[in-house]
């Protein structure tokens, strides 16, 4: 093989001024706008995403009694039922009280002004 060879390749890139660094600031900022914009977008799609999913299957397992609705015993065959899900072993999930509580809001403000519709 070949001793190593010194090829000093010069750096063109160590001349820089404070305008073109000012000016390579300024795109990169507007870049990362760009991108917080792109990233909101996303982030509006999953959570509408997310709420719609909500909206048709509002419920998930219980997280205490993981869906089951009660306790058993050590022994015997005796079983209480669980105390946060009252035996259900349902759980409302998070987006689906957001819809409940938007439509409460939404409900309460149409019965104050019209009376008796339907
Ligand atoms: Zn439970």
């Amino acid at each position: 093989m070949l001793s190593r060879a010194a090829t000093a390749i010069p750096d063109p890139a160590t001349h820089g001024s404070d305008q073109i660094h000012a000016v390579a600031t300024l795109t990169a900022a507007a870049h990362t706008a760009g991108q917080v914009a792109t990233v909101l977008l996303i982030v509006t799609i999953a959570v509408g995403f997310y709420l719609l999913t909500c909206l048709v299957w509002p419920f998930g397992k219980c997280r205490r009694c993981k869906g089951v609705g009660k306790f058993k015993s050590p022994f015997g065959n005796a079983f209480r039922h669980c105390g946060k899900c009252d035996g259900s072993g349902l759980r409302v999930r998070l987006g689906r009280h957001l819809i409940n509580h938007m439509r409460a809001v939404r409900g309460a403000g149409q019965n104050s002004t019209s009376k008796g519709g339907k």
